[in-house]
């Protein structure tokens, strides 16, 4: 089943159970705007044409807001998905925010940096209309970055013909795109932001279990931005970092009692270019302290929490009954297939949703945006606060909702998602239930 499908299917069955109002479900399964372009790239006297997209899904409670993903899967029904659920996760966030998504379909370990740039501004060019701060803000996503940010921020001031001296539209642009440079107007923090959210909520999830932190082992899957911070604030806190992954393989400890040190592991992958070999514990790096496994083994391994922060579709009807782990975070939008999700739950196991557990990311954004805004600088330790406070409300009133209907997270999640934005679609069309 296509991601798109299993996110309509799971909206569809809270409108069958929560009884929703079936014009507002309707509204919510259309797209304001959908801008599809060719983006055009001369590579050795060649042109290559690469297809691209901005799916503006929903503005019920504000701009429009998303990121900017390159791949080589990439399509409108994946670009529709995450446009969707980015509406779900402002939502749920309770962010001034509607969703969209963008993104060019190419491999872009293929292109040398300046055709990357190049391919970067010329998409810029071609959706530039149709962004700005109070339209459609930006941001990175997958192999997307801070860089690529600048280089789309310079190409929509150009865009706006601005003379980058006047100071007066300046903030402006800034506020444009986030997950920019810091010195662009970047966030301090930001770029932690989604491995730190993970923690917050993984926190508060085991406090209200009441375990120790102490004793639990993780298992990582996609040792990437969000993957990484995850695991360096999960480590800090106390957890035990027993594998962690990459697209090119995964890696185990060999005492279950140790933990990785994900910060030095993350230094000899530099210097290798890959996981392998990198089994650094305490401060050493020793090929005795771990080893190698199959990518495919790290989901089924005798964890207490498995984590995933590659890609979505990894935990499905196939596999799903490999999976061992008692929690399972999705900090990878749509990680864990509607079908695998509610088998894990039959089985007692706890997921915490994507739109929860990776908010952090967005709520990050959206401080960028309004610091950009009244052109204030925050600090990181009042960005790590603020994210904290809001995580911490946000997974209170999921697990409330949870135990008050006796639903899983993800469910919660979402009806509390639907549950804003029904409100918002009921004002906006001055309509009654
Ligand atoms: P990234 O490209 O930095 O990292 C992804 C990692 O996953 C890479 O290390 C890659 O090698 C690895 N990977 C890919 N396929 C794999 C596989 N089959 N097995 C194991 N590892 C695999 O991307 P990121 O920014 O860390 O984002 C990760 C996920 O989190 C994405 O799904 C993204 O949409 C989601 N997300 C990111 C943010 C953010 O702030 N960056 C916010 C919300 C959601």
């Amino acid at each position: 089943m296509s991601y798109l499908k299993s996110v309509i299917d799971s909206i569809k069955a809270m409108e069958a159970s929560f009884g929703l109002d079936a014009d507002f479900i309707k509204y919510l399964l259309s797209y304001e705007k959908v801008i599809e372009v060719a983006v055009p790239l001369v590579r050795n006297n060649k042109l290559s044409i690469f297809p691209g997209w901005r799916v503006q899904h929903n503005s019920l409670l504000g701009y429009y807001k998303g990121g900017i993903r390159f791949a080589d899967n990439l399509d409108l029904d994946i670009m529709k998905a995450l446009a969707l659920e980015m509406t779900l996760k402002c939502a749920l966030a309770d962010l001034p925010y509607g969703g969209a998504k963008g993104g060019i379909k190419v491999d872009p370990k293929k292109l040398t940096q300046d055709e990357l740039e190049k391919l970067s501004r010329q998409y810029l060019k071609k959706i530039a209309e149709d962004i700005g701060p109070f339209k459609d803000i930006p941001a990175p996503d997958i192999n997307t970055n801070d860089l690529i940010m600048s280089w789309m921020q310079d190409e929509f001031k150009k865009s706006l013909k601005i003379n980058g001296k006047n100071k007066s539209f300046a903030h402006l642009i800034k506020a444009s795109f986030t997950g920019k440079p810091i010195k662009k107007g970047g966030l301090k923090g930001r770029e932690q932001a989604t491995g730190f959210g993970g923690n917050v909520i993984l926190d508060k999830l085991i406090n209200d279990l009441a375990l120790e932190k102490q004793k639990l082992n993780i298992a990582v899957q996609g040792f990437g931005n969000v993957g990484y911070w995850f695991c360096h604030f999960a480590y800090k806190n106390g957890y035990r970092i027993v594998s962690v992954s990459d697209s090119r393989g995964a890696i185990i400890v060999n005492s279950t009692n140790s933990s990785f040190n994900p910060d030095l592991l993350l230094e000899c992958k530099r210097q290798k270019g890959m996981l392998s070999g990198c089994y650094c514990i305490g401060s050493v790096c020793d090929l005795s302290y771990g080893k190698t496994i199959k990518q495919e083994e790290l989901i089924a391994l005798n964890v207490d929490i498995l984590v995933l922060a590659a890609v979505e579709g990894v935990i499905n009807i196939d596999n799903v009954d490999q999976v061992k782990a008692k929690i399972i975070i999705e900090l990878a939008n749509g990680a864990v297939t509607n079908k695998a999700e509610e088998k894990l739950t039959s089985k007692g196991k706890i997921v915490l949703p994507d739109i929860l557990a990776n908010a952090g990311g967005v709520i990050a954004s959206y401080f960028e945006w309004l610091a950009n805004i009244q052109n204030l600088q925050l600090s990181k330790e009042k960005v790590f606060m603020m994210l904290t406070d809001r995580l911490t409300k946000i997974f209170k009133e999921v697990s409330d909702l949870a135990s008050r209907h006796k639903i899983s997270f993800k469910k919660a999640a979402l009806l509390l998602a639907l549950t804003r934005l029904q409100t918002a679609f009921l004002k906006k069309f001055k309509l009654k239930i």
